[in-house]
């Protein structure tokens, strides 16, 4: 008989995001009139910029002649986007990279998904609440934690970071000592970046401890205040200590198209069970080659577009759009005399529900007043709940119109 990986079933399902789709169809099946405005999930909504269209067709039609076709790809990614990125997105903040330290994939999900799988199954792991689920969930998957408390919806084993409206969404270090940390900044939901300081204080932690932080930065192209760090290499001592996940899907549209990367620096290392210390950066192209066989060629050499001199302008405009939208959610609530975090360097509204108010029945109310979708902030850990997430990645007519409608209901009545 084969035998299943029961920690998956210590996972709830994806509960809440299907129960979501569910309320919105029932909604729309009830009332086939309903003029609903999506502002739940975080996809982009705009097209491809033209630098990546054109960079895309040159590379299609490269692959319709024998001289120029190109089959497997090296697993890390072909020289030219990992140059584009050192070049681009690492030396004009005075980060200095190699190139075999950037590992191209098809996506940050994948990437700080299969990351843990490196690390041994004892690591002590500690998570930002609310945050991006994934971390959680792979590391339920992988057996790092104990069963899920169905009372307060933690699971054992998982030191929470606590980010709340309290300390300014800036966790505090954890009491305990902990080997593996995630930090997303700027954070989905809540749309708040960590400063250098913050950043500082868990390198010096992680130096301290030997732990190693996992730092998901897949909004950092958002990021307006010129004072807030893009990198966590931008922190001395961070590339001892840390690996860094970026993505061009919020950066520029991708994704459908599926494009990211990983800088594993050849500094880190980690402890073996003989005490050895070994290299990061060898086990993750370990990893990479057995299990992944690259991104696709012209996905690349449409990443690589990103860093063009015409493509980063466009792309810059992009950012603006949804930028501008984020404004009005932010303006057009706060000026209504809600409490809202974030939208100021990240595409995403923390709203604060008055009272505290659940926030999966506040999804009821919101689409039955206001045919406008968000998303629970429960959805993000249990120190989301109370909160509601709004995007920025919806269209500017369609978003000013939820912001209106959200505006002129009694929604706390
Ligand atoms: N990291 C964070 C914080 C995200 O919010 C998302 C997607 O929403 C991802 C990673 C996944 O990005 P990708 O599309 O590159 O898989």
């Amino acid at each position: 008989m084969a035998q299943i990986n029961s920690n998956y079933l210590k996972l709830p399902g994806s509960y809440l995001f299907a129960a979501m789709a569910k309320k919105v169809a029932a909604y729309k099946s009830a009332h086939p009139e309903a003029d609903i405005i999506r502002l739940g999930i975080g996809d982009v909504t705009r097209p491809l910029v033209p630098a990546v269209i054109e960079a895309m067709h040159r590379a299609v039609d490269e692959m319709a002649s024998a001289e120029t076709f190109r089959g497997y790809g090296p697993e890390q990614g072909y020289d030219f986007l990992i140059d584009a990125i050192i070049r681009g997105e690492y030396a004009p903040r005075g980060v200095e990279l190699e190139r075999d330290e950037v590992f191209v994939s098809d996506g940050s999900k994948c990437d700080v998904g299969n990351i843990q799988e490196i690390f041994d199954t004892d690591c002590r792991v500690a998570i930002g609440d609310p945050v991006y689920p994934v971390y959680l969930d792979t590391n339920v998957m992988a057996g790092r934690t104990g069963a899920r408390d169905a009372a307060t919806g933690r699971f054992a084993g998982i030191t929470y970071l606590a980010a709340t409206a309290e300390n300014g969404f800036r966790p505090a270090l954890p009491e305990e000592p902990v080997d593996l940390i995630y930090l997303c900044s700027p954070n989905n939901p809540t749309g708040t970046v960590l400063p250098r300081e913050e950043l500082a204080k868990w390198v010096i932690y992680a130096q301290e401890h030997g732990s190693v932080i996992l730092f998901d930065s897949a909004y950092s192209s958002y990021i307006r205040d010129p004072e807030l760090p893009h990198s966590i290499y931008e922190i001395p001592g961070a590339k001892e200590v840390a690996i860094e996940f970026k993505s061009f899907s919020k950066t520029a549209g991708f994704t459908g198209v599926r494009c990211a990367f990983t800088v594993v620096p050849k500094a880190l290392t980690g402890r073996a069970s003989d005490g050895s210390m070994q290299s990061l950066n060898a086990l993750w192209n370990r990893r990479q080659c057995t299990k992944f066989n690259g991104v696709n060629y012209i996905v690349q050499r449409a990443a690589e577009a990103v860093y063009s001199e015409s493509g980063f302008p466009q792309i810059c405009g992009q950012i603006d759009y949804y930028m501008e939208n984020a404004r009005i959610i932010r303006a057009g609530l706060s000026g209504a005399g809600y409490t809202v975090f974030g939208g100021e360097n990240a595409p995403y509204i923390w709203w604060k529900l008055p009272g505290g108010l659940d926030s999966m029945r506040f999804a009821d109310t919101l689409l039955e007043r206001c045919g406008v979708v968000g998303t629970p902030g429960v959805g993000f850990g249990p120190g989301g709940e109370g909160y509601f997430r709004l995007t920025a990645f919806g269209d500017r007519e369609r978003t000013a119109e939820a912001v209106e409608r959200i505006r002129s209901a009694a929604l706390f009545d």
